[in-house]
Parts: C-alpha cells; structure tokens; sequence
C-alpha cells in the first residue's frame, strides 16, 4: 500500500515498459521545449481514442537517455489543455481586432480564403505577403514557402532570441553553441557558464554537469542572478548586464600580456599572424596580398594572404596555401612590404586593442573585482595550456600535415542569451569567440566541440536573397530569404540604399541579420517603413503578448486602421494551437495540433539535433489523432503551396507533387541524394546520410526510436575546421559546398569592408549619411566593448537598475502557463531585487511595486533575493497573462498578480537621419533585439492601491470550439469520460 514510500523505485525507467492489455507505448520527440529530448508516450484507450496516460523519457535516445524534466512529464496536460483551439475561425464581420469575437468555418473555407488572397497577392507585388513564424523546429520548410511564394519577407524567431550568439561565433570560429557546438564536459578540466538561464539545452546540459562534477571538473558561472546553474557551480561571479563583453576583453588582455595563449594554434589555425593594411588606402584594414598571385578574395572565397617569416625575415604567403614548413609567422610586430604598405599581424591589432583593457578598467564596468579577473584569466589559461593532454588520436590537417596525437584544451565555455540578447551582444560573443581561440579550445577535446554539420566557412556559403529586382509575379526568389552576407554587396537594398524587407533585415541598419528582425515586422508593416504589406501569416509566436516588445504599443497597432477605415495591416492570419492572447486579433485562425499529434523533422536542413561525434536526426510521428480539426501546420503549408502551385510542390504537368507533409519530407531533395533526414535512404533503406529517397522511411524511424545517430570515425572527432577527412567528408554529405578550411577569425576582414564603406575608402555600395557613423563605429574588425545603445538614450541617474526577464525551469515561453501541472510551480512572477537595494526604495518582501521605465511602467510583487547582484531586477518571462487568455479562469494568478516585463522594453529607439526618426532597439550589426537593456527603477506602491498587477487587459472571450473544461483538467485522469 505504501510502496510509494520505499527505498525501491516504483519502476525502473531503463527497462522497456511492458504495455499492459489496455496501454500501448510509442516513441517520439519532445516539444515541451527546444531540446528535443526522445520520449514514451504511455497511451491508453479512451472514449474517443487513445488518450495519453503519461510519458516518461526514452532510454535509448542519444541526447537524454532516459531523462525526462518537469516541462517534459507534463506534455499530457498540454495535449489536453483547456486552451486547445479546434476549428478555424473568421473574425465576425464588424468587431474589433483583439475584441476575440469568431466564427467558425470549415477548413476548405479557409483554404479557399487564403488561396485567393495569397494568389492575388503573388500575381501582383510577392512581397506584400509577409510569413514570421516563432520558435518554430522548420525553417527549412518555413523558409522554402516564403521563397517560393516569393517574398523576402520571411524569418524566424532567431532575432530576438539569439541571433547574436549565432552570428558572432559563426562570423568567428564557423560554428556557434547549442544545436551546432557545444562544451565537452567529458574531458574539460575547467567549465565556464556565462549569460545562461534554464533554457537552452536543458537536459543534455544537466547530465553532462552532473557527469562533469563528479569526475572533479571546476564549475564556474557568472551571471546577474544567481540562476539554477549557478546554483550548483563552484563559485558564482555576479556581473553586470550587457557587461560581459568587457570581462572578456580585460581576460585577453590578461592572457595576451601573461603570453597564456596557444601561440602554435594561433600561427596555424587563425588569421592572427596574416598580414593587415595599415596605411590610409582603400585597403586599409584587411588583410595584404600577393598580386601575383590573383586578386583578393570578395570576403567569401579564400584568397591569397601573407604572414611575416621570422626565420627568413621575409613575407611568405599563407592562406590558402597554409603556412609551409620552416616558416615561423609572427605574431607581433610591424613591417612594411617591398611596396612600401605598412602591415601589422592581426594579433598584433588584437594586443594592441586589448593594451587598455586592464581588470581595473573591466572591475568599472562588471562590478567584478580586477583581482578576481585576474584570477580567473590565470585559471583559463593555466588550465588550458598547463593541464593541457594529447589523446592518441591522429589526424592530417587541411594542407596534409599529418598530427600523430590530438591536442586538448580542457577549459570549455557555455553562454547564451545573456549575451546575446543586448545591442553590443554581437562584439561581445566576438570577444568570447575570440578568447576561446586564443585558448586554442576550438574543437579541441574538453574545449568546444562542433556539431554536423557545422563548422560552416566563414562567411557561411549562404547569401540571403538581396536583389529587388527579382521581387517578380508568381517568381520565386533567386536565393533563400535569410543567409549571411560577407559584404555590402549582399546586403538586401534597393539602389537607393533603403530596405527591400519589412523588417529591415541585412539593410544597413542591421547588415548581418542572419535570422531576421521579427520583433520589428509589426512596427514597420504599420508605419509603412519601407511599405506597406497586405497579409501577416505569424505562426506560433504570440506576438500581442510576449513576443513583442512594447506589447501595448504592438496590440493598439495590430488593430489600427488607415484613413479608408483598412487595418494598416489589412489581413492577419494566426496559426497557433492555443488560444493564445495575439489569436484575439487574428482575422484567420488556424487550428495547430500539439507535437504528439504531427509529422516533424529535426534534420540536416534546418536543426538537427547531432552530437560531437557525428550528425543525428531525429522526428517527431503522431502518437495520437489531431484534436477537433486541428491540422499540423506543416500540413497547411504544403497544402496552400500546392494550391498556388509553386514550382517545387508542381509537377511538370501541372498537378500536385506531394500528397502531404510526409511524403514532402521523403521525396523533395534540394540536391540529388540529400533531403530532410539522413537515416535509411535509398530505394531499400539501407543508404544513410546520402542516397534516394526511401518509401519507407518514416516507418524506419518509427522503428528506431525516432531518431538516426551516425558515428563518425574518431580521425574526424576534433580539429574539423581544419581537419582535411572531416572537411572532404562534410563536402561529399553535402553539408558543405567547399572543402577549404575555416580559419578563425580573430580579425574580421568581414566587418572592415563594412567599415571601409562608412568611411568612404571602398568604390561600390555606401550606407546613407546618417548611418556612417553608426556602421563605422560597430562594425570594428576587433571586438571591443561599449555601453548597450539604450544607456545613450536613457538618463541612469533617473534609471539605475537593469532590468531582466528570464525563462523559468518549468516553463518554456508562454505555453506553459496554462498546463495544469506547471501551473502548480509557478502561478505568477514576482521582481526579485537585492534586499539592499529593495530596502532603499522602501519596499518589503512581498510588498507591491511599481517598476518604471523610459517607455512604461507595471505594478508587482517583489521579493527580496541575496541571488542577484544590487543593480539588477529579474523576473520570469511570460507567466504573466492577459485575463481569459489561454483559458484562464477569470482573475487567474497570472493575469491579476503576473507581469511581463515587456511593456517596459521599446523596440524602437530614437535615431536622426532614418526615414522614420527611429531605428530598431537590437544590435546595430545583427539587429538581435536589445531585451536586456532596459532601465529600470523602483517604487513602492501607494497604500490603497489595487493588489493587482498593471497593466489589467479586458477579459478575452473563449473562442468558438476551444477545448475549455479548464477545472476538469486538473483531475484528468485517462480513459474516463472527464465531466
Ligand atoms: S528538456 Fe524537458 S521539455 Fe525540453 S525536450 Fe527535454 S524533456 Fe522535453
């Protein structure tokens, strides 16, 4: 009776489950957060069919191995969520966007609607058709619509989550953290976690730190708050928001000035001993070459540089021919070629860049003790360079130099978006990138390790689509809609130097925004900067609640209409699975289904989830029936691509390619041999990672745990950027184009060619007056450090605190705030606030605030908290929720006493000289929205005031059909009928 409460477990999760007469157990993927965890779903027979009993991790998956999170146990109660929308819906004629008044419609309405408003759209200006989908696991296909509708107007939610970190790693070493690289705790000695909350790789993360600390790694985390991981770390350094950048400038100058680098790594494997212009030319700034030996590169071919030999006092070149044996580059110094031109090494600028950046200098900054970073420099290097180990695995590097052992570099690194989620994140992860290099932990064992299918080149082989002269009538478009550019020749203008997208992505206000600027799209669509649009497809991304910021700002847009009485933005159409506050103003709702009722894909195309050594696919395969009429939005997609017969999903007869997303993912092929998963290809499954389509291929994975892990050999476990069988076998995969090796780069020829053209000294593009400066004070060839934008636009004495949002263990984004289960661990947020500084405002534990910024204020409950440092507040993100929303009963805890931090963030800032007076609150090179830069201050609230959170939003109606029975829910039990 009382076996719960015996030593024994109630059941052993690593043997199979036995299913029971009545209980059948499947296998999929996990989408209760990003990671892609492999699961059991536990199904029982019900009244109308199976019905989830309960899911447990799956054993026999690569990436959890068995383990499962609270978020992950709790998909049940998602799946039958009060909230769960289940027909398409129309905006009743005459109400008001955000007033929820629908009704519903049968899907070939929809269809019919869509097809004619998409296909006059198409036949006439492509790009008034804008599609922005939020965390969504399909780019591939995501980005392949917007394409072949063509639209430049597409991206994902990479710009406001963590487009800096992507782009500055892969601008800098080829390849970035999570999903493509990560630390290797296995055989790192030291473990610096910076900038990371409980999101991003949540449960590889956790069993690797817990493998890590029990074999004797050191753990150390700096953060503001003192998060879960800090929790658990050896020490916790507080820092500063949007400070990091100079921690690790002030940690190279320590390393440089104590010459604790790999100096043998850095002569072979970066740019730091090639030789850069010094002189006032049109070259000044990137790197010398040999003219006869061709020209210099366009930025993303390799072309022909020097390095200066110490042993023969001479210039000898280097890339792409390597550096020859005998010949010693230097690092240091300054020379001057046989025409005169002054050169310098890079690592010589870089020295010279970091001479200033004392640890007093930082200590300012950070508010980190200079002896505590000089301490810290000192374990980074002692640990990289002094502990350092060889494991006897050879391998022959890109110029055919053979390596009889492999050398390791046990410091790793792990950060994220407190990084990356500031307008200097981008030269700041530089900076990280770039200590991690001159540590020489760039795919080295117990250093960072890449993931397949990267490293990519650098600059990635992929431009974004940027001639607006192919915006043309039923065309696709030439290139993809996002990409990397490696010069302002790729940057997506008009000839006038405006933008050719909505969002102003890869225009001079952002040039390198790889994943787009989605929190701008509504802004602009509205402002009609650079035009307007007609239809707004969001998918999954709750954009008049927490994906905004500005969120008030953005729901009054989202119903604003022009003088004719037209919405400014006139159709929106809503894909979501929940009824989330932004369906309200949809005028087309689209029924989602959860992830245990659709096809996916987590593949080599977009996201896969692989590991260090070799590529892993995975997907997801119903385990239960759609809910009502809810479709998986792949699904649509396919559907309304065939209907507007795009050429990809047409026959050469004009009929229909693909019966469905299923059949899609087997058969479509960007390149002969490759297509969306890797695993069982060929006509009889037996060919992996290249080879025809295979009928039976989803039945393969069903069988196999739903995913496909392929073991490279241990020759090709290290080294890969430079790594000659990793390169030519990437090459053959198909996930490379080129087999050339990928230099770091320490310096960024990239962004001087940005800088050059600023500056007036390069012929072609140029940006517009009033964005010279900008562009040439960020777009610095070195990293260095400066003040998030908003700082300049804010008077601190008026404002000292920084403010942050953060995602909560147990909840990922806002749709975890209506689970049943979840909802028991958090009902609503408070701001935590360091008890020294609470007490100066005068506000008790428990007590009600107001916290106010440049653009808004709310009204909290706050809480005392000795885990964050005295200059910044944090909360959780997105628990706080509109009244009625997600099916709340009215006067829930989340709308009554939660908040959300974004009605204090703007996501515009002031800027002369732009069309509109404003320009984007993100990163002034990659456009990655400024979430952490807010400034804040705090307040007690008056006696007598509501004990409510502010701002309160009228009640949201529920929808026609949405699931509802939310008291029901919190017995569920299944198999029964639920009252
Ligand atoms: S970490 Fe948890 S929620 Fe995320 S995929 Fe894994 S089990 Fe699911």
């Amino acid at each position: 009776m009382f076996s719960f409460l015996s030593r024994e477990p109630v059941h052993d999760p690593l043997v199979a489950p036995t299913p029971t007469a009545d209980t059948t157990v499947k296998t999929t993927t996990c989408y209760m957060c990003a990671c892609r965890c492999g699961i059991r779903v536990h199904l029982r027979e019900g009244e109308k069919g199976p019905e989830v009993r309960y899911i447990d991790g799956n054993p026999n998956h690569p990436l959890n191995q068995g383990v499962i999170c609270a978020k992950g146990s709790s998909g049940i109660m998602k799946q039958v969520s009060p909230a769960r929308i289940t027909q398409p819906l129309l905006r009743k004629a005459g109400s008001e966007r955000g007033a929820g008044e629908f009704e519903p419609i049968s899907w070939e309405r929809a269809y019919g609607i869509l097809t004619e408003r998409l296909a006059k759209i198409r036949a006439t200006d492509p790009k008034k058709f804008a599609l922005f989908t939020g965390r969504d696991q399909m780019q591939a296909l995501t980005g392949l619509f917007a394409r072949q509708f063509g639209t430049p107007n597409y991206a994902a939610h990479g710009g406001f989550c963590s487009v800096n970190m992507a782009a500055g790693m892969i601008y800098t070493i080829g390849g970035s953290f999570w999903e493509f690289g990560g630390p290797d705790l296995e055989r790192a000695k030291l473990f610096v976690m910076i900038g990371t909350a409980e999101d991003h790789h949540s449960n590889p993360m956790k069993i690797a730190i817990s493998k890590f600390k029990r074999a004797g790694g050191r753990f150390i985390s700096i953060n503001p708050v003192r998060t879960g991981y800090s929790a658990i770390a050896d020490e916790w350094i507080p820092i500063k928001p949007g400070t990091d950048g100079a921690l690790f400038m002030a940690l190279l100058h320590e390393l440089i000035g104590n010459e604790l680098v790999d100096h043998a790594f850095l002569k072979r494997f970066t740019n730091a001993p090639q030789l850069v212009v010094l002189d006032d030319c049109e070259r000044e700034g990137l790197f010398a070459f040999d003219p006869e030996r061709g020209p210099p590169g366009d930025g993303r071919n390799p072309h022909n540089k020097l390095v200066w030999d110490k042993a023969s006092g001479s210039v000898k070149p280097a890339y792409p021919e390597g550096i020859a044996d005998g010949c010693d580059p230097a690092l240091e110094g300054h020379y001057t070629l046989a025409d005169g031109t002054r050169v310098a090494p890079s690592f010589q600028l870089l020295r010279e860049r970091v001479a200033s950046c004392t640890p007093e200098w930082a200590q300012a900054i950070t508010g980190i003790d200079a002896a505590r970073i000089r301490k810290l420099a000192r374990e980074m290097g002692e640990t990289a360079l002094k502990q350092a180990f060889e494991l006897p695995i050879p391998w022959t590097d890109a110029w055919g130099k053979k390596h009889e052992t492999t050398q390791a570099r046990p410091v790793a690194f792990h950060a994220m978006r407190g990084l990356a989620a500031h307008s200097n994140g981008f030269q700041t992860v530089r900076a990280l990138a770039v200590l991690m290099s001159v540590l020489g932990t760039i795919d080295a064992p117990g250093g960072f390790r890449h993931k397949a299918p990267y490293p990519r080149h650098i600059v990635p082989n992929y431009r974004a689509f940027n001639d607006p002269g192919m915006i043309q009538p039923n065309t696709p478009l030439n290139a993809a809609p996002l990409g990397f550019p490696a010069s302002p020749d790729e940057l997506a203008i008009n000839p006038d130097g405006s933008p050719i997208r909505i969002d102003h992505a890869f225009s001079w206000e952002h040039p390198l925004s790889a994943h787009g600027l989605m929190h701008n799209v509504i802004t602009n669509a509205v402002k009609g900067d650079p035009y307007r649009i007609d239809t707004l497809l969001i998918f999954m991304a709750n954009m008049a609640w927490n994906s905004s910021m500005n969120t008030m700002a953005v729901r009054e847009m989202l119903n604003r209409k022009d003088e004719k009485g037209e919405h400014m933005i006139p159709f929106l159409v809503v894909c979501d699975a929940f009824q989330s506050e932004t369906v309200a103003f949809a005028d087309l709702v689209l029924p989602d289904t959860t992830y245990l009722e659709r096809h996916d894909v987590m593949g080599m195309l977009d996201r896969p989830i692989s590991e260090f050594d070799g590529p892993v696919d995975s997907v997801r395969i119903p385990v239960v029936p759609p809910t009502g009429q809810c479709k998986p939005f792949q699904e649509v997609l396919i559907e309304l691509a065939s209907r507007l017969k795009f050429p990809a999903f047409t026959t050469p007869e004009g009929g229909r390619k693909y019966s469905g997303y299923p059949d899609f993912i087997v058969n479509f092929e960007p390149q002969p041999g490759i297509g969306f998963l890797m695993g069982w290809r060929g006509k009889d499954g037996t060919e992996h990672l290249r080879g025809a389509p295979n009928p039976k291929q989803w039945e393969a994975y069903e069988k196999n745990n739903c995913v496909f892990q392929y073991h490279m050999p241990e020759t090709m476990h290290y080294m890969r950027n430079w790594n000659r069988e990793y390169l030519d076998f990437a090459k053959d995969k198909g996930w490379r184009q080129r087999n050339d090796p990928v230099q770091l780069a320490l310096y960024s020829d990239t962004l001087q060619s940005f800088r050059l053209a600023a500056q007036g000294k390069s012929p072609g593009r140029q940006p517009p007056d009033a964005l010279r400066e900008r562009i040439d004070t960020y777009f610095d060839p070195l990293p260095f450090w400066y003040p998030p934008l908003e700082e300049a636009a804010t008077d601190l004495d008026a404002f000292p605190l920084n403010a942050l949002t953060q995602r909560p263990m147990a909840m990922y984004h806002s749709w975890d705030s209506q689970n049943a289960w979840l909802r028991q661990i958090h009902s609503h947020n408070y701001l935590h606030v360091n008890p020294v500084t609470a007490q100066a405002a005068g506000i008790a534990d428990g007590g009600w605030c107001w916290v106010e910024s440049r653009w808004g204020k709310v009204r909290c409950m706050l809480r005392h908290s000795e885990a964050v440092e005295p200059g910044t507040v944090w909360t959780w993100n997105a628990i706080g929720k509109a009244d009625g929303a997600w099916q709340l009963a009215p006067g829930a805890d989340e709308a009554r006493k939660g908040f959300l931090l974004n009605h204090l963030i703007s996501e515009e800032l002031p800027c002369a000289g732009t069309a509109s007076g404003t320009i984007s609150n993100s990163d002034p090179v990659t456009g990655q929205a400024g979430w952490y830069d807010v400034r804040v201050r705090i307040r007690p609230a008056e006696p007598g005031e509501p004990e409510e959170s502010y701002p309160q939003m009228a009640s949201m109606p529920a929808v026609p059909g949405v699931l509802g029975k939310a008291a029901s829910v919190l017995t569920y039990f299944a198999g029964r009928a639920r009252k």
